[in-house]
């Protein structure tokens, strides 16, 4: 392509077939973020930098999001066994790219890592940025359907530091509440709000959080706190 003033085009070298391949990456100064959902969601102001994350070969069809780390070795005989021999034709979204095309290209990502088994940390994050694409493309079911693999991917994973471990307890709990599912979703946050060995990030976000949603819930009381 010639200059493009929304995007730039990044070099890729497949990991899987070798071959080269181009994709599009949203310029830096192409978009903002102007606030964040509850779950971190980020809203962006322009463009949607989310829709360019993930790298999906076409000539072979692997995809690739760069939190993935079993992209070697044995890995990539269970990637070909699991993924790559049931592929149908693979898809070319290399360029701009509809919230459709972001869906397919996250959910090639998710299937690459769920054949190479990758840790759960892992797969909740790709679950939950799955769930946030239907979000934006106003389909709540096919959301609650990801923030619900999100949820239990969540549940079983571990991080190597304490940020990490309070933001997997938080998402839990939130997740949660997304769902539907206040018993979990109170217990999560009281935990988080009571255990002193918590941040104050993490205690101040679960604080609010779980007191706006009860405000929310009964109106009333919003107008007994403000006065
Ligand atoms: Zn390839």
């Amino acid at each position: 392509m010639g200059f493009n003033i929304y995007y730039y085009e990044s070099n890729v070298d497949c990991k899987f077939c070798k071959k080269h391949f181009t994709t599009y990456k949203v310029r830096p100064n192409r978009y903002k973020i102007i606030e964040e959902h509850t779950d971190f969601m980020p809203v962006y102001e322009g463009l949607n930098p989310l829709l360019y994350e993930v790298a999906v070969c076409p000539h072979c069809g692997y995809a690739y999001h760069k939190s993935m780390t079993r992209t070697y070795g044995p890995f990539m005989l269970l990637i070909n066994e699991l993924y790559i021999k049931e592929l149908q034709k693979p898809v070319n979204i290399c360029q701009e790219r509809t919230i459709d095309d972001a869906i397919v290209s996250y959910k090639l990502a998710y299937l690459v890592s769920k054949s190479s088994m990758e840790e759960p940390l892992l797969m909740a994050n790709l679950a939950l940025k799955i769930a946030w694409l239907y979000r934006l493309k106003n389909d709540p079911e096919a959301e609650m359907r990801y923030l619900q693999s999100a949820r239990e991917f969540y549940s079983k994973s571990f991080a190597t530091n304490q940020e990490g471990e309070e933001r997997i307890q938080f998402l839990n709990a939130e997740l949660s509440l997304r769902l539907g599912d206040i018993k979990d979703a109170k217990k999560g946050f009281s935990r988080l709000i009571s255990d002193r060995s918590v941040s104050n990030k993490y205690r101040k976000l679960a604080r609010n959080r779980w007191e706006n949603y009860k405000y929310d819930e009964n109106p009333i009381n919003i107008t007994e706190t403000i006065n």
